[in-house]
């Protein structure tokens, strides 16, 4: 069922707590912090009434998923759709057709593949490199080193626009160390910035459990999904 948003009931409890967690959040943070609605399991229903509540930002980390969704919610203006999961070499095609960001380039090899299909395309996507500052062995993600000695084949792929670093610290990390994490994105951001022609303004960091200390470090996109929409199942 695709309710319109005519249709939404707006008085139902749901709605209402929704709408108060996000202009609640929204309020809490810096204006121009992007405040990504990451919607993996959640229902179009729900979406459509973060879309009311004014949410434009959208994050999927399936491409599969997020397909079935834009379908569903094409009728809905000016949504900008992250990709933030791992994306497979056999949907990058997808993932260029039917996102504006992905958040979640951490290889070579994967930066100029989509590169190769954005020029046959004619589209250009905006990037973040997932780097990982610890090793976690449930992540992926570039270890600086590793990126560094990348950045030139990067910088030679104009039709990305490789815009800034994501980073998800690993599970067991407590705040001080979280946010002794994201101060390093922060630095590698800027000193890899001075060191080739990417300009990596953007720092996609922080979700429900640790956004604030994201803010904190500087964080201009922040991934919120649980606490805008309960807990996934
Ligand atoms: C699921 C997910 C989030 C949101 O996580 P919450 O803890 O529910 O806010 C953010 N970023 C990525 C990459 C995710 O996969």
């Amino acid at each position: 069922m695709n309710l319109d948003s005519q249709s939404l009931d707006c008085q139902s409890p749901d709605y209402q707590n929704l709408r108060e967690r996000i202009s609640r959040i929204r309020a809490s943070i810096p204006p121009e912090v992007r405040l990504i609605a990451v919607t993996k399991t959640v229902s179009v229903e729900k979406m459509r009434a973060a879309y009311v509540a004014g949410i434009r930002d959208f994050g999927e980390n399936r491409v599969q998923e997020a397909l079935a969704k834009q379908e569903a919610l094409q009728d809905l203006p000016q949504i900008t759709w992250h990709l933030i999961g791992p994306l497979q070499r056999n949907k990058v095609r997808k993932a260029v057709e039917h996102f504006d960001w992905i958040h979640s380039v951490d290889s070579l090899p994967l930066a100029e593949r989509i590169a190769d299909i954005a020029q046959d395309l004619n589209r250009s996507p905006q990037i973040c490199l997932q780097v990982k500052l610890r090793p976690d062995p449930q992540k992926i993600g570039w270890e600086p080193e590793d990126l560094r000695l990348a950045l030139p084949r990067l910088a030679a792929l104009p039709v990305l626009k490789i815009c800034g670093l994501m980073s998800i610290p690993p599970l067991n990390a407590d705040p001080e160390e979280t946010l002794k994490i994201f101060g390093e994105v922060r630095d590698l951001a800027k000193n890899l910035t001075g060191l080739s022609d990417l300009c990596l303004q953007e720092l996609s960091l922080g979700m429900s459990g640790d956004y604030p200390l994201a803010i904190q470090s500087g964080a201009t996109m922040i991934r919120l999904g649980s606490i805008l929409f309960g807990d996934r199942a």
